[in-house]
């Protein structure tokens, strides 16, 4: 037997303060912080401050705090059971802190380890459940990476998850007396499908699974997959959503596209089975059909099914046909947005879609061609003030510019194409209606690429940022 070391800084605790009067001496933004701290876990605060910051002010006001016009003195602190010092004063922190551990009531003084019984951790919320992180007062920046990292990585819905288990506690308890089997049956929740349909907001038929779980003679549910229909966004990885970040690490199977980047698809679980299935017009792609049965096909065999597609599934996407499939087939499923190719083309070309002064509407076309012609409103289309952005419009880019010139738009009006929008080798090629055909021939536009047609195009001149390959082009520049 050895003596545990005594090797932290701290003792970690949650201390239970819900209706308990306590203290905040200070009346900055600082004391204002600290006391709405006090105030999500339920104590009864009293401030002591000559004057309040409107914050403090305000919750005064609203009755959430009694305030107390005058200096701090020892006797403040009689029937205190919390109190905090956050005053720019050096004095006044330290009589509070004296008097508090004389009379022995825990004491946090902002920014002062030394003169704190207690420090306040940086806390990552998901309630009921909180993770608490201290350094030992080392360093708050630190603190705060660690609180970024810990955001992303636990779902937002991870407190209703635990609110689901408390909910069922007493119910479990009566189904599994045996603590042992208990805690199996947790476990198998907790890892299971049913944790998946609460984290997918899906809490009705979580509750309804977890009923049947319960139910007097129940056997323990057959596995059953879902399939995830995620946006990718427009390739840039930093633009995929924390959802579909989530749902990449999970998978036992992923499906992707051609305007899927590698980066993306890195990310997904390592383990998972990776399936290209093409989807362009060529040969080797697999036709909708095959995707739609493939997708069936492993989600009854109880896999995390992750159909990952280019920009938002439900824009020019067929989202809505594979989940077709899956809703008359009773496959449970979801739906995660992603960043649209128009969304990111138009944030990193500087072009915003819509603008008090020149766009009142935005459209999103398909210049996908039917019988050599894309089939399009071009009434609709040529109307003023309006952004048009066109998908799949490369091909057909002569005959739009065309017909929108036919159908009154003026042969000056603004043009770009985005090849490879928010990706690291973007190209925005400007040009007007009359012109912007021939750039594209000439500069050999490749695919992906998006067009966009309308007045704030000009923005570009002024609101450019994205910069991608300079580097690269300097370094050429000086070889020649
Ligand atoms: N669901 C996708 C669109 C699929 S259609 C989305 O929401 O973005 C395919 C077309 O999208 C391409 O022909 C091209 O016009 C456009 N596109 C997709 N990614 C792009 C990118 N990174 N840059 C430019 N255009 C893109």
């Amino acid at each position: 037997m050895t003596i545990p070391a005594a090797d932290r800084p701290y003792f970690a605790a949650f201390l239970n303060l819900r209706g308990k009067p306590g203290l905040v001496v200070g009346g900055g933004e600082v004391a204002a912080a600290k006391t709405e701290t006090l105030l999500r876990s339920g104590v009864r605060v009293s401030v002591i401050a000559p004057q309040l910051c409107p914050r403090l002010a305000e919750l005064t006001v609203l009755g959430a705090v009694r305030h107390e016009a005058k200096r701090f003195q020892p006797g403040d602190l009689v029937g205190a059971e919390v109190v905090i010092a956050a005053t720019d004063d050096p004095a006044v922190n330290e009589a509070v802190s004296a008097a508090a551990k004389s009379l022995r009531v825990p004491v946090n003084v902002a920014d002062n380890a030394e003169l704190s019984a207690f420090i306040m951790p940086a806390v990552v919320d998901r309630v009921p459940v909180q993770i608490a992180i201290s350094t030992g007062g080392a360093s708050p920046v630190l603190a705060r990476r660690l609180r970024a990292a810990i955001e992303s990585a636990v779902p937002y819905a991870f407190g209703r998850l635990a609110a689901l288990a408390a909910r069922f506690r007493p119910a479990s308890k009566q189904r599994h007396p045996d603590a042992m089997a208990r805690r199996r049956f947790w476990e198998r929740v907790v890892e299971g499908p049913i944790a998946d349909l609460v984290l997918a907001g899906q809490e009705q038929q979580a509750l309804e699974a977890l009923q049947r779980e319960l139910a007097p003679g129940a056997a323990p549910e057959s596995l059953k997959g879902t399939v995830y229909l995620v946006g990718g966004g427009p390739g840039n990885p930093e633009l995929l959503t924390l959802r579909a970040l989530r749902v990449l690490q999970h998978a036992d199977v992923l499906l992707y596209d051609n305007l899927v980047s590698p980066a993306i698809v890195d990310l997904a679980r390592r383990e998972a089975e990776r399936v290209y299935v093409g989807k362009k017009a060529a040969d080797h792609a697999l036709s909708q059909d095959q995707i739609n049965d493939l997708l069936v096909h492993h989600a009854r065999a109880g896999k995390r099914v992750v159909r990952l597609k280019g920009g938002d599934p439900f824009i020019f996407g067929r989202g809505g046909e594979e989940i077709e499939t899956l809703a008359s087939r009773r496959i449970s499923f979801e739906v995660v947005p992603g960043v649209t190719a128009a969304s990111g083309a138009s944030a990193y070309a500087g072009i915003p879609l819509t603008h008090r002064d020149y766009a009142h509407a935005c459209v999103f076309v398909t210049g996908h061609l039917q019988d050599g012609e894309p089939e399009l409103d071009w009434d609709a289309l040529a109307a003023p003030r309006q952004t048009i952005v066109v998908y799949m419009g490369v091909r057909a880019l002569p005959q739009i510019c065309r017909r929108l010139v036919a159908h009154g738009l003026a042969p000056e009006h603004p043009a770009v194409i985005v090849q490879g929008a928010t990706g690291e080798r973007q190209r925005v090629l400007t040009g007007t209606l009359a012109t912007l055909a021939e750039i594209a021939a000439r500069e050999k536009v490749k695919p992906p690429a998006l067009v966009i047609i309308g007045e704030v195009v000009r923005l570009r001149e002024k609101l450019a940022w994205y910069s991608p390959g300079a580097v690269e082009q300097a370094a050429a520049a000086q070889r020649d």
